[in-house]
């Protein structure tokens, strides 16, 4: 921060800001978490400076000693990690990783079948306005309009006269575990490779606490900034057969140099994900999940598909007539953020969406649990039965401040100069 200051006190101050806002508010971005110091040091460290292209021992500029052995470590940790046979660690996003592993096992125009993403799915799984559907013709399996969940049935059905040669399995907004026995059954009976993009879960998985798709999958890609609580960055495993081919696709195929700072981030995630502290925060964020969704449930939400397996926990606010826009915004007058979403009755094109997505992946990494989640639950509920209430609002909002003081995010960390 005393450099940063130096150099350009604006973005400081700004700086400045995020942390306190950090520090103050609530997070239920599902698809955020905390960042660890060690993460931080890792990304903020003179590896930025560091240009490579290739992979270790096979590199297009000299110097790259202790690159290759971050490069080297970041992949046997998360091949240890996830027990997969093969890993790249240099995608810079998730999505850059998913077209990666399109363009290593398809060629173009091959069909993929994937989820539909106002149910559930992923932009880069072929949504109209991703360049995924434009290289590949992808076609998209709802959920079951009574249960909210992923129709194996209605899957297969599709598979059948769709004939992929790939099925995408995996969601950024899905409450429930996903079925990769039947996923990869499915995917043998009409010879189409099976794919999990795992980005949300992540870490529930590597620490253990929801089944793992590596073992049923020719490919997995993931994210790290999610559950995994890491910096930005994509990740690709896959069976050794797909290594030569991926990793072409990354180097030279789609991307240039890889940055030595965000692989080195990677690698300390993975070595922080194998620690039994790592595996605690997973298991309170799946026990914080379903007493969320239940006391949210006890004040008269309706959560779709009923519960949650995982750290999401996803509400129809639209059955309390609200929509998601409103009630998004309405929390983060309180201080509570999220973000709306569709939800699986919604139509294609909504006008406005009437889910609001919650994760609990943040509030369980600055140490809360059940005791808290009804706190916030109460919040929530009473923050939502009148968005023009001025006075509740104030009332609920400074005891989401209260609660925030009680759990620091960064405990003794300074961010002035
Ligand atoms: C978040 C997410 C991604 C995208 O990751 P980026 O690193 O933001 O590109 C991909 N797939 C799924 C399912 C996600 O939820």
């Amino acid at each position: 921060m005393h450099y940063l200051e130096q150099d350009d006190p604006e973005i400081a101050e700004l700086v400045r800001r995020e942390a306190e806002r950090i520090e103050t508010t609530l997070n239920l971005i599902a698809a955020e978490s905390h960042t660890p110091h060690s993460v931080m040091a890792a990304l903020g460290s003179v590896f930025n400076e560091k240009t490579i292209e290739g992979y270790p021992g096979r590199r297009f500029h000299a110097g790259c000693i202790h690159a290759d052995a971050v490069e080297e470590l970041a992949v046997s940790r998360a091949r240890a990690l996830f027990g997969a046979e093969y890993a790249n660690v240099q995608p810079h996003s998730g999505t850059s990783a998913n077209l990666a592993v399109y363009f290593s096992l398809l060629k173009t125009a091959d069909r993929v079948l994937a989820m539909s993403l106002p149910h559930g799915g992923h932009l880069s799984h072929g949504h109209s306005a991703s360049i995924t559907s434009r290289c590949f013709e992808f076609a998209h399996y709802p959920v079951d309009p009574e249960t909210e969940r992923i129709d194996y049935d209605r899957v297969r059905q599709i598979a059948e006269t769709f004939h992929p040669r790939m099925i995408v399995a995996g969601a950024s907004a899905y409450p429930r575990l996903i079925d990769y026995d039947r996923m990869a059954e499915i995917a043998a009976g009409v010879g189409a490779y099976l794919m999990a993009d795992m980005a949300h879960i992540a870490g529930l998985v590597a620490a253990d606490v929801i089944p793992s798709p590596v073992p049923r999958c020719d490919v997995v890609t993931f994210t790290c900034y999610k559950t995994l609580m890491g910096g930005r960055g994509g990740v690709i495993l896959a069976k050794g057969a797909h290594g030569d081919s991926i990793d072409r696709t990354i180097f030279p195929g789609s991307q240039g140099t890889s940055p030595v700072n965000a692989i080195a981030a990677k690698a300390v995630t993975f070595r922080r994900a194998m620690a039994p502290d790592f595996r605690r925060i997973q298991a309170q964020t799946i026990a914080n999940a379903q007493h969320l969704a239940a006391g949210l449930h006890a004040r008269g939400f309706r959560i779709v598909t009923g519960g949650t397996e995982n750290h999401q926990v996803i509400v129809d606010v639209g059955a309390r007539g609200l929509s998601g826009d409103l009630a998004e915004k309405t929390l983060e007058r309180v201080g509570i953020i999220a973000n709306r979403n569709t939800i699986p009755s919604d139509a294609v094109t909504p006008p406005s969406v009437s889910g609001v997505r919650l994760g609990t992946g943040a509030l369980a990494a600055r140490g809360m649990g059940i005791t808290e989640m009804g706190r916030v639950a109460d919040m929530i509920a009473a923050a939502l039965m009148d968005p023009e209430d001025r006075q509740r609002l104030e009332s609920v909002a400074s005891n989401g401040r209260r609660l925030c003081a009680g759990f620091p995010v960064y405990p003794g960390e300074r961010y002035d100069t």
